[in-house]
Order: structure tokens, then C-alpha cells, then sequence
């Protein structure tokens, strides 16, 4: 199974003067490197989807931050499944934890858009993870189990090989501090248990569970190669291509 490793560049590249530097400097850094045993995936703005895809360069794949349930129709402001698909999109983030929180997505909104990414074609990246009180709480496991069982009911396990997992603890997302390798580990065998449950064991086994928060050259030993993980979700890193492309390198090593 290849590695996944996703940059989000969340609500960054504020011109398109920014974006195209942004993609030279992407290029500079990519072209050099072997990642044979990784799918890289950028993230943008839906506004620069499209340039994007115009860059098309063979070594990254293009995904979308969020997406809405419906394919067409009266919903002002919102971007279809379909849209993003004829965009040239692979994958699409679902239920990023500042979707939960600034937008309050439930569990049952985050189910209806992967259901409806499935059907459409478009690869589910989807993010579960505790915040800080409930990991002071010790409610972490059950926080994971119910966000990872909303977010799946009635989905078919053939689909299974389609959705990727992202452990991302609240906390640790854009605080440059990281989860210990065991306690990562521990989130990882807990998804991959409740995957058993759902889909059965074959089927589980076919879904990518990755890392994310906090994730630089510097933590990616211990955020992701150390813990087993099948690859990273990266943020903030991902805006500085030496630093995103040296991270996914370390990945794709290991
Ligand atoms: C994220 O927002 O998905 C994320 C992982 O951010 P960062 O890498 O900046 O912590």
C-alpha cells in the first residue's frame, strides 16, 4: 500500500501571484526527488482548484478542503462533489476538526458528504481526533470511536479501499506540540479495531489511516513512521514546499 501524504493548505494563498509562486517553488522542489512509494496530494483553495490542475504536475494529485452532500442545485455558496470530480480532484478532506468546530458539522452532515464523495468518485480523507478537555478527560477513545462510526454508517465496505483516515488530535493541530508515538499508535488500533467491526478485516485493512498535527521533517519519526502510520495530513508545512516535500521524503523512506 502507497503512503498518503495531503497538504492542506487551508485559507492560504491569498493572489494568484502568491499561488503561482507558490507552485514554482513546488516544482524546484519536486523535481529532483524520488517519492515511488507515496501519492502526494495538494489540497488548495477551491479558488485555485483550477490553476492547479492547469499546473498539472505527474507527481501531485489534487484534493478539495470540503465538499457539500448535494450535486447541483439551490445552495448558495457551496461547492458539489461533481464539480470538484470535473475539476480533477482525487480526494476530498471531510470533517476537519475547524469544520466541526468554526462551522459545527455533526456527525450525520460529515456522513452525508462521504457518502455522497463515494458515490461521486472522490477519495475521503476523513479527520477525527479529541480536543484538548477530552483528552484531559480520558475521553479520547470513545471520541474516535463515535466520530469514525457517524462518519461511516451505511457505507458499503467494497467502498472501503476509496476512504483514508486521518488521527487528528485537536490539540496538536497547529500547536507544534505532538502526541507521543504510543499514544498515536494506540489512536491508529483503535480505528483499524472499529474498521474490523464495520467492514470486516479484509475491508479494514484496505483503508489508509494517517497522522496529522503538527507534522515537519522534525516530527515525522515519531508522528508517523514510528507509530505505523499509512501516511501524514500536513498543514502549516505544507505552505513551504522544502519543507513539505523533505517531510513527505522521510514518509516515503521509511
Ligand atoms: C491540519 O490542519 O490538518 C494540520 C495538520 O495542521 P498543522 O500541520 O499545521 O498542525
Amino acid at each position: 500500500m502507497q503512503k498518503l501524504i495531503v497538504g492542506n493548505l487551508k485559507m492560504n494563498l491569498l493572489s494568484p501571484q502568491d499561488r503561482d509562486r507558490y507552485l514554482a517553488w513546488m516544482d524546484k522542489e519536486l523535481k529532483s526527488r524520488k517519492l515511488k512509494n507515496s501519492e502526494i496530494v495538494l489540497c488548495p483553495p477551491f479558488v485555485h482548484l483550477e490553476a492547479f490542475r492547469k499546473w498539472n504536475n505527474k507527481k501531485v494529485k489534487l484534493g478539495a478542503q470540503n465538499v457539500f452532500p448535494e450535486e447541483k442545485g439551490s445552495y448558495t455558496g457551496e461547492i458539489s462533489p461533481v464539480m470538484l470530480k470535473n475539476l480533477g480532484c482525487e480526494y476530498v478532506i471531510i470533517g476537519h476538526s475547524e469544520r466541526r468546530r468554526y462551522f459545527s458539522e455533526s456527525g450525520h452532515e460529515i456522513n452525508l458528504k462521504l457518502i455522497s464523495a463515494l458515490k461521486n468518485g472522490l477519495k475521503p480523507i476523513l479527520c477525527v481526533g479529541e480536543s484538548q478537555v477530552e483528552k484531559d478527560n480520558y475521553e479520547t477513545m470513545k471520541v474516535i470511536t463515535k466520530q469514525v462510526k457517524d462518519a461511516l454508517a451505511n457505507v458499503k465496505r467494497a467502498k472501503a479501499e476509496q476512504i483514508n483516515i486521518a488521527y487528528e488530535p485537536i490539540w496538536a493541530v497547529g500547536s507544534d506540540i505532538v502526541p507521543a508515538a504510543n499514544e498515536i499508535m494506540e489512536a491508529r488500533l483503535l480505528i483499524r479495531k472499529i474498521l474490523v467491526e464495520m467492514f470486516g478485516k479484509k475491508y479494514a485493512e484496505m483503508v489508509r489511516i494517517l497522522y496529522g498535527g503538527s507534522v515537519s521533517p522534525v516530527f515525522a519519526k515519531q508522528t508517523c513512521i514510528d507509530p505505523g502510520m499509512d501516511g501524514a495530513l500536513i498543514g502549516r508545512e505544507s505552505l513551504v514546499p522544502h519543507g513539505f516535500i523533505k517531510t513527505a521524503e522521510i514518509i516515503n523512506n521509511n
